[in-house]
């Protein structure tokens, strides 16, 4: 019997919290849940305490922790609860802890993930921001932390899957010539420009193959969640831009392909369902049940495949520019994209601005190099105010 390993869960109330939860459950002596955390609501955090009983929890409202705090010592719960990033970043490298799932959504899920490596804790990375933001630092970090990274991102857990076990240095060198990086296509494949620019909230966040929080699948709907992976993929498998295609395949059966010098293409397949991707990363290098049922291919009876159109969907362009342009531009794009999507949700923006507020921010912005974690702090505040004040002349 493995030794039980306990686990960190950085956005537990949200959609890969609840999977990640679902998988553990289903194997009570593999894993033990050692925090939650959650950003501000405290009603679905208590109910995951009472039912998983962790030994600390986490938000980072302070008047949401205290009611937490109330209504677990009134049941007699022993969780302790905490408040703050700075208890994000101790449940994230606590020496009892051996993995930390990072769900947290956008830019805040940064400094706990840095945490997690620092201490050379197994990281399950969901939060591509992370990636986007801070490639080059973060991989440094789990480098020197001893870290463990395993990709969660369902397309990069492909990618992970069909690699060779060893990737030293450069693709070429482990005789990859690309990366096949597939996209849904998201809910408006088939819409023409006019249409696009009459998308409502309700219709974008529709999504046909999966069930996401609000943020991802407005960016699946732009496309812009694609550009954010191609960015993941360039940090996590340590490729060039022009060794990542992206192959839009509205099935979401094939996950990801990787393209061998010698013509083999190999990819992973399965249900959409983040319990896949979550089982393996929890488990490996064992493979571990998941919930998750038998593909059936004669229902799905057809794979198809066509090339993204990014004169309609923008934000795939602006992904690539700002990777090309490499140093801060990526945490300026993921910056401008996160107020961008909050004005959609908040319907104060039309579908059609979000990618032309993000080029806006890119082209006002200086591309600096990174230096530190500081400089990209100050790089993604900076872009938010340029991104409101756009914002405010709209
Ligand atoms: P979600 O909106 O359902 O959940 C987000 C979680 O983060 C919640 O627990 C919330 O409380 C917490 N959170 C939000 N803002 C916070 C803040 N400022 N500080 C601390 N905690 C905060 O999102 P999701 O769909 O679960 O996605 C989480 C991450 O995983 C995202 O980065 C997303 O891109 C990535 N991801 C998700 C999926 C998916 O299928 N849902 C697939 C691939 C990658
Ligand atoms: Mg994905």
């Amino acid at each position: 019997m493995p030794k039980l390993q306990q686990i960190t869960i950085l956005g537990a109330t949200g959609t890969i919290g609840a999977s990640t939860l679902n998988v553990i459950s289903q194997h009570p002596n593999r894993f033990a849940t050692y925090a939650l955390t959650a950003n501000n609501n405290d009603a679905a955090l208590y109910k995951l305490c009472i039912e998983y009983k962790p030994v600390y929890a986490v938000l980072l409202d302070e008047a949401a922790a205290e009611r937490l705090r109330l209504q677990l010592k009134a049941v007699g719960s022993s969780t302790e609860v905490m408040c703050g990033m700075s208890a994000l970043e101790y449940v994230s490298s606590h020496p009892e802890v051996d993995a930390v799932m990072a769900a947290i959504v956008g830019a805040a899920g940064l400094i706990p993930a840095i945490a997690a490596a620092k201490a050379g804790k197994r990281i399950l990375l969901a939060n591509k921001e992370t990636l986007v933001m801070a490639g080059n630092l973060f991989m440094q970090a789990v480098k020197q932390g001893g870290a463990t990274l395993l990709p969660i991102d369902s397309e990069h857990n492909a990618i992970f899957q069909v690699m060779p076990a060893r990737v030293d240095g450069s693709l070429i060198d482990s005789g990859i010539k690309k990366i096949l990086l597939t996209a849904s296509g998201g809910p408006f494949r088939k819409f023409s420009q006019s249409e696009l620019e009459e998308v409502s909230l309700e219709q974008a966040l529709n999504h046909p193959n999966w069930v996401m929080g609000p943020k991802i699948t407005i960016d699946s709907a732009t496309l812009m969640n694609k550009g954010l992976e191609v960015i993941e993929a360039r940090w996590l498998f340590n490729a060039k831009p022009s060794e990542i295609e992206v192959v839009v395949h509205p099935q979401s059966v094939i996950h990801s392909m990787v393209e061998y010098v010698d013509g083999s293409v190999l990819a992973q397949l399965g249900n959409p369902d983040m319990r896949t991707p979550i089982a393996y990363a929890l488990g490996y290098p064992e493979r571990l049940q998941s919930g998750v049922g038998s593909l059936d291919l004669f229902k799905i009876g057809q794979l198809d495949f066509e090339a993204p159109d990014t004169n309609k969907f923008p934000c795939l362009r602006l992904a690539y520019e700002a990777l090309k342009l490499g140093g801060n531009a990526a945490a300026i794009l993921n910056a401008a994209n996160e107020i961008a999507v909050e004005a959609f949700i908040q319907k104060t923006i039309k579908f059609t601005d979000i990618p032309r507020l993000i080029e806006f921010v890119l082209n006002k912005s200086i591309i600096k190099e990174v230096s530190d974690l500081n400089m990209l702090i100050d790089t993604d505040a900076a872009a938010r105010d340029s991104a409101r004040e756009w914002l405010s002349r709209a």
